[in-house]
C-alpha cells in the first residue's frame, strides 16, 4: 500500500518516535565503537566514531536523512537500516549502487519463493492469483495453507510502505501464517496471535492490513479482516462485501481481531485484492475501484479462477493505459469447484 503517501520517502522530522529510534541506534553504535577503541581496535573505530558523532549533530540540526547532493529525503528503509547514510539512492557512488541492486535482486528471488503454487486445487476449492510488485520487491503478501482435516486457509495482506522494509515484514507474515494455519486454529485466534508478534517485532511506524480466511469443503468460510479492503463474494445476481472485523495488525498489541462466518454457494466467487488494484488511475485520473472489479468477475462467472484473474488483470491494464504501475498489485480469486 502506498500508506497515505508518507512511509516510502518521508522527511526525517515527521515523527518523534522515528527520531528517537534513530538516536537510539546511533547511541548504540557509539557505545560499540568506544568499546572497540578501549580494546585497541583503533583504526576504523576512530573514523566510524567521527561519522556517528556527525550523524548525531545532523540529527540535532534536523538534516539527518537529507541527501547531501540533492537535498531531498533519503529513502526511509535505508535510513532505518543505516542511520549513517548521507546520499539518496540516485546519488550513491556507482559501486555502492551496484551492491544495492544485487541485494535487492536477491531479496526479490527469496520473496518469489514465498508465494503459493499457481492454480491451486484443494478439497473442493480452486484458487488462482496475480502478484506483481511495483518495484523489485513487494510489500503485498498472499498465501495458502491446508490442514489434514480439509481446511483451506488463505491470506492476503498489504504491509505499510514499500521496498525492502515492507518486503521483510511480508516474509515475517509468511512465517507466521505457515506456522499457525496448519494447526487448524480459528482465524480470529491466528490473527490475534499475529498481531501480538507483529507489535513486538516491528518498528512503531509499521503495520499491515490483512484478510485471513478458512474455507471448508462444505462452503463455510470463516473470515477475519484486519483493516483491509473489503473482499467481495460475487454471485449470480449479487455482490456481498466482507467488512473489516478489526484494526490493522501491528498497532495495538492486545486488541483482538474478530471473525465472521459465511457460506459460499457453488456459483459464487470470492475476490481478495490489494489497493494497488482498486486505486489504479486511468489517464483521465479516474480510480479503478472495487465496483468495476466486481462487475468484471460477475461477467465471467462460470469460468475458472485463473480465467477470472486473467480477465481482471487484462481489464486493469486496459484501464491504466500507458500509465506506470504505482503500487504493488495482488489479486486472489477462490471458487468452490464442482467436486
Ligand atoms: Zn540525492
Amino acid at each position: 500500500m502506498a500508506t497515505t503517501g508518507t512511509a516510502d520517502v518521508r522527511p526525517v522530522d515527521v515523527g518523534a518516535l522515528f527520531r528517537d529510534e534513530l538516536r537510539e541506534q546511533l547511541v548504540q553504535r557509539r557505545q560499540c565503537l568506544q568499546q572497540a577503541l578501549s580494546r585497541g581496535q583503533a583504526v576504523s573505530a576512530v573514523r566510524l566514531l567521527e561519522q556517528v558523532d556527525q550523524a548525531l549533530t545532523r540529527l540535532d540540526a534536523g538534516s539527518l536523512g537529507i541527501c547531501e547532493l540533492c537535498h531531498t529525503p533519503v529513502e526511509t528503509d535505508r535510513l532505518i537500516a543505516d542511520p549513517l547514510v548521507r546520499f539518496c539512492i540516485d546519488h550513491l557512488p556507482q559501486e555502492k549502487q551496484r551492491a544495492l541492486e544485487a541485494d535487492l535482486e536477491l531479496a526479490a528471488r527469496l520473496q518469489s519463493r514465498l508465494l503459493p503454487p499457481k492454480d491451486f486445487h484443494f478439497a473442493g476449492w480452486r484458487v488462482a492469483y496475480h502478484y506483481q510488485p511495483a518495484g523489485i520487491v513487494s510489500g503485498d503478501y498472499c498465501d495458502l495453507a491446508t490442514t489434514a482435516e480439509g481446511a483451506l486457509y488463505f491470506a492476503l495482506a498489504d504491509v505499510s510502505g514499500k521496498g525492502v522494509a515492507a518486503s521483510l515484514l511480508m516474509s515475517n507474515l509468511s512465517a507466521m501464517f505457515r506456522t499457525l494455519a496448519p494447526l487448524g486454529i480459528p482465524v480470529a485466534e491466528l490473527m490475534s496471535h499475529a498481531n501480538r508478534v507483529f507489535c513486538e517485532s516491528t518498528l512503531p511506524t509499521q503495520y499491515a492490513t490483512v484478510v485471513v480466511g478458512k474455507a471448508m469443503p462444505d462452503g463455510v468460510v470463516e473470515f477475519a479482516n484486519a483493516g483491509h479492503l473489503e473482499p467481495l463474494i460475487v454471485g449470480s445476481n449479487s455482490v456481498t462485501r466482507i467488512p473489516s472485523t478489526g484494526l490493522p495488525i501491528g498497532l495495538f498489541r492486545d486488541e483482538p481481531v474478530k471473525s465472521a462466518t459465511m457460506r459460499m454457494e457453488r456459483e459464487e466467487v470470492l475476490v481478495l485484492y490489494s489497493d494497488g488494484i482498486t486505486e489504479t488511475s486511468s489517464a483521465a485520473d479516474e480510480e479503478y475501484g472495487a465496483e468495476r472489479l466486481a462487475r468484471i468477475v460477475a461477467h465471467c462467472r462460470a469460468q475458472s479462477p485463473d480465467e477470472h484473474v486473467a480477465r481482471c488483470i487484462a481489464d486493469l491494464a486496459a484501464f491504466r493505459g500507458h500509465g506506470p504501475q504505482a503500487d504493488d498489485e495482488t489479486l486472489m480469486v477462490l471458487q468452490r469447484a464442482d467436486s
